[in-house]
């Protein structure tokens, strides 16, 4: 399958249906990082320069299907509009004042950007009624919002196939997510070092058992270390662990064994009696959990184990923090992985999610290979998974 890029698509002149993730965090009508807006800039100024029509689309937060001002992408606009230098002419309900009408009085340096998607039940529900009105006056499709792409919705799914294959594309960001992650998931160079945290081994079986298939390291951190710990015997206290789960650890070990993968369990860790950020907390001496503690990062020693697996492998893919590390207590090992990362001479990839915020807060993510702006799809991608947005896009 060869993906279709934006070169394939003559877009002077055509109305440019264009998604976008835009989702990005809002309070109080300010936008907290633009990371993702920024993101997307590239492939909006190409298809401006060849002189296509924009019609952007994009989803924001989850407001299911019905108006919901908090997820208004109002503030979106008015960020592009700065960053663009242009008009962006934002349609509130495009259901019942349809895009095409906007489109014929589209003049230079204009966009129109929809409203929020999911202000529809129709997007989630990928209705044909809800395709015919984003279909309104639309000549070309262009999809560069990998975040959601493991999603089957009317604008990444409907709306590509109604129009057919020859006029659709993937945007600049979604190819370069495509050949990162594909250049991981196909050809990772060994010795293979896969860092996985974040709360619950249920959530990401699928991808582990994936990843176990390729790595040679897979180094545990966060609460689901912890299921593994006491899998093992160890004394885990009071930590988050998956009792009811614990046959899906025996299947990471069975498999694991089989390929030769060495699991790698924190040492020590940094314990409180508490799931607070500001209570007291201590660093263990080994790896028991004394009763009453629960871990809630990973320690001394395993940061520094972690960091020399991290800088001697060839491939780094990283998905899921090490601790809590939005409390400033717990981020050490999480910036530890990132630090570590940038030390390793080989491809480094962040996944998504949690671990790309732990990235960025250990100011990094320039010095590695990729950082993913999708969560859930990067992981389903690595997974081995079509994604519903990708196939509509592909050849
Ligand atoms: P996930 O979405 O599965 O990647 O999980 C991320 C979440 O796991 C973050 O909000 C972390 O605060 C949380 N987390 C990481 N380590 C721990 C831990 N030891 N105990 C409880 N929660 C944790």
């Amino acid at each position: 399958m060869t993906l279709r890029t934006l070169d394939m698509l003559d877009v002077k002149g055509k109305a440019v249906f264009l998604r976008l993730d835009l989702n990005v965090p809002i309070e109080n009508g300010i936008i907290l990082d633009d990371t993702r807006i920024t993101a997307t800039l590239p492939t909006i100024q190409k298809l401006l320069d060849e002189g296509a029509k924009l019609v952007i689309a994009s989803h924001l937060g989850r407001p299911k299907g019905t108006v919901d001002k908090k997820y208004s992408l109002e503030p979106v606009g008015a960020k592009l509009a700065e960053l663009l230098q242009c008009e962006v002419i934002l349609i509130s309900d495009y259901e019942k004042e349809p895009v095409d009408q906007f489109l014929q009085r589209l003049g230079k340096g204009e966009i129109i950007l929809l409203e929020n998607l999911r202000f529809h039940k129709g997007e989630e529900a990928n209705s044909s009624e809800f395709v015919e009105s984003l279909a309104k006056g639309i000549d070309l499709y262009v999809n560069d919002a990998f975040g959601t792409a493991h999603r089957a919705h009317a604008s990444t799914v409907g709306l590509p196939e109604s129009l057919g294959k020859n006029k659709c594309a993937a945007g600049l960001l979604m190819a370069k997510e495509l050949k990162a992650l594909s250049s991981v998931r196909e050809g990772a160079r060994a010795p293979y070092a896969v860092v996985m945290g974040g709360s619950k081994v249920s959530d990401k079986m699928g991808v582990i058992l994936a990843l176990i298939e390729q790595c040679t390291d897979l180094l545990m951190g966060g609460a689901m270390a912890y299921s593994f710990l006491k899998y093992k015997g160890s004394r885990v206290g009071i930590s988050r662990t998956e009792d009811d789960k614990m046959m899906l650890v025996e299947t990471i070990y069975r498999n694991a064994e089989a390929r030769r993968v060495r699991i790698h369990l924190p040492q020590d860790h940094l314990i409180s009696k508490e799931f607070s950020a500001t209570a007291p907390f201590k660093v263990t001496e080994g790896v028991d959990i004394e009763d009453g503690y629960m871990g809630l990062d990973i320690g001394p020693k395993t940061r520094e184990a972690y960091a020399k697996i991290i800088r001697k492998a060839q491939t780094v893919l990283w998905n899921g923090p090490m601790g809590v590390f939005e409390w400033k207590n717990y981020a050490e090992g999480s910036m530890s992985i990132a630090h570590a990362m940038t030390e390793c001479r080989g491809t480094t990839v962040v996944g998504g999610g949690d671990s790309v915020s732990a990235a960025n807060m250990a100011g990094v993510a320039s010095q590695l290979s990729h950082v993913s702006t999708g969560g859930g799809a990067s992981l389903e991608f690595l997974e081995g998974i079509v994604l519903p947005g990708v196939r509509c896009l592909e050849e």
